[in-house]
């Protein structure tokens, strides 16, 4: 399998007991290496957890080609676990900005209740 990100293509692979050879030597459920354009997965966990963590790392990809190599790690959890959770409840959302379809899904795009949805969210977070 493979990723792409911006113009670089990385190769997905699957690592039976992943480590962090560079560093601590810490098992590690995913790793990305800009250096051999790999991003490894540990073999040894559920499904949806390697799914999750193939987004954690292609979020670190991003941020890192984007010249933000210092992240913090909680912020790329919350992303990955965000991201996961949205494309699985959004397919609708996700055959739009993919192209797959250019019908505006209804239920989210009507101004009247996204205008009152953004209302409400405003006043709870001011
Ligand atoms: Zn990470």
């Amino acid at each position: 399998m493979k990723v792409i990100l911006g113009s670089v293509e990385y190769e997905v692979e699957e690592v039976k007991d992943l480590k962090d050879n560079n560093k601590t030597q810490d098992k590690l459920n995913g790793l990305i290496s800009a250096d051999s354009l790999v991003i490894k997965l540990e073999s040894d966990r559920p499904l949806t957890g390697k799914r999750i963590t193939l987004i954690h790392e292609i979020i670190h990809g991003i941020l890192c080609q984007s010249g933000r190599s210092k992240h913090i790690e909680a912020e790329v959890d919350a992303l990955s676990y965000g991201l996961y959770d949205f494309i699985h409840k959004n397919p609708e959302i996700i055959d739009y900005i993919t192209g797959k379809t250019n019908e505006k899904p209804k239920w989210i795009w009507n101004r009247e209740t996204s205008n009152g949805l953004f209302r409400q969210a405003k006043r709870r977070w001011s």
